[in-house]
């Protein structure tokens, strides 16, 4: 970590590049964070296990995949093996009454969706927990993300800029008819992985055995050790990304023909097929599904608000050139 900080200076030349570092150092998940999450997933497995023998609990999402500030929630996949496996629905309306005689945790909430989660706080502290059964995607996708994470140096501080402008704009809630932080992730590295000097390759595409699908889980998280860093040629910094990201979802990004592609570095053609059709915004879902994640903006007013947030936010940045002009610095942090 201190190297990828010394080789970050290099992208660090303007005032925006080093206000998004330091939000970037001022928000990022710490360490300790991270300590705490893992210790609350062990003692979550126990519990867990004397239920369901046959399962293993494991930390997803933004908290592993090196995306996570601090105010991120803890993802847990719990993946129940065995001969007779059960319904995901059923595990969780299980595991909704055992919890309830757990002291540690608090306000458990079973929510309904098409990965139905199960969400909860630990007592005391403000750690937020989504539970989900055997949406083992999720993991896969986690290390792929990753993997892109650390593949440059300029990744991470760009996304969580991003997530942190998104947040400020009120345009970063799937459940709200807006952008999920995954969507958001995916629309960046499709941005690195398309300019005319790409920042990011597709690294589904340079190293296919680290994310074959069919991987058994346990290998998962070990799959990307062996992927190196990417070298770029491109030496924009963090700023002009930033700016060159706007840019790009403001005045290039044909919404209503093009679908993203992270797992192809591509932009594909809409088609006329269910899961395009008469959607306002189209990324497929990476790595190993074909459908859309950004299914949740379904209604046109917030499909305008988006675009609205990106075409007002990059006139703005590209005229003063100051982050506080897009979100607010001191609230956030
Ligand atoms: P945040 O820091 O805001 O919590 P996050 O990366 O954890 O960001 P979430 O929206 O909480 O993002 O999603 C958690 C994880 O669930 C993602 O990292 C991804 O692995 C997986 N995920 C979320 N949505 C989808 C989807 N539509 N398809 C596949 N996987 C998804
Ligand atoms: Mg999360």
């Amino acid at each position: 970590e201190p190297q990828n900080l010394t080789s970050l200076r290099v992208f660090v030349k303007d005032k925006l590049s080093g206000q998004m570092v330091d939000l970037f150092e001022a928000c990022q998940q710490q360490t300790s964070d991270l300590d705490r999450k893992e210790a609350c997933r062990a003692r979550l497995q126990v519990d867990i296990q004397k239920q369901f023998p046959e399962s293993r609990l494991y930390l997803t999402g933004s908290s592993m995949s090196g995306l996570g500030c601090r105010s991120s929630d803890a993802d847990l996949c719990l993946v129940v093996t065995g001969n007779r496996r059960p319904h995901p629905m059923d595990v969780l309306c299980q595991l909704q009454r055992d919890f309830r005689s757990l002291s540690y945790l608090v306000r458990i909430q079973l929510i309904k969706a098409k990965v139905p989660i199960l969400k909860f706080k630990e007592r005391g502290s403000f750690l937020e927990f989504d539970l989900n059964v055997n949406n083992t995607v999720g993991i896969r996708n986690t290390f792929l993300l990753r993997t892109y994470a650390y593949a440059d140096v300029r990744v991470r501080p760009l996304i969580l800029v991003v997530k942190k402008w998104a947040r400020h704009h009120q345009i970063n809630d799937a459940s709200k008819g807006t952008l999920s932080s995954y969507t958001l992730v995916l629309m960046v590295l499709h941005y690195l992985q398309t300019l005319e000097q790409p920042v990011l390759p597709s690294f589904q595409k340079t190293h296919p055995e680290c994310f074959d699908p069919l991987m058994d889980i346990d290998e998962v998280p070990d799959g990307p050790r062996h992927v190196r860093p990417y070298t770029s040629t491109n030496q924009s910094s963090l700023g002009e990304l930033l700016l060159g990201f706007l840019r790009y979802y403001a005045t290039r990004f044909s919404w209503d023909k093009q679908v993203i592609s992270v797992r192809q570095a591509t932009i594909l053609p809409k088609t006329n097929s269910k899961e395009w059709r008469n959607k306002f915004i189209c990324v497929e879902a990476e790595p190993f599904e074909g459908s859309n994640v950004a299914r949740a903006v379904h209604e046109k007013i917030k499909f305008d608000a988006i675009k609205k947030c990106f075409s007002e936010s990059y006139q703005m940045l590209n005229e003063r050139k100051d982050l506080a002009s897009i979100l607010a610095l001191r609230a956030i942090i």
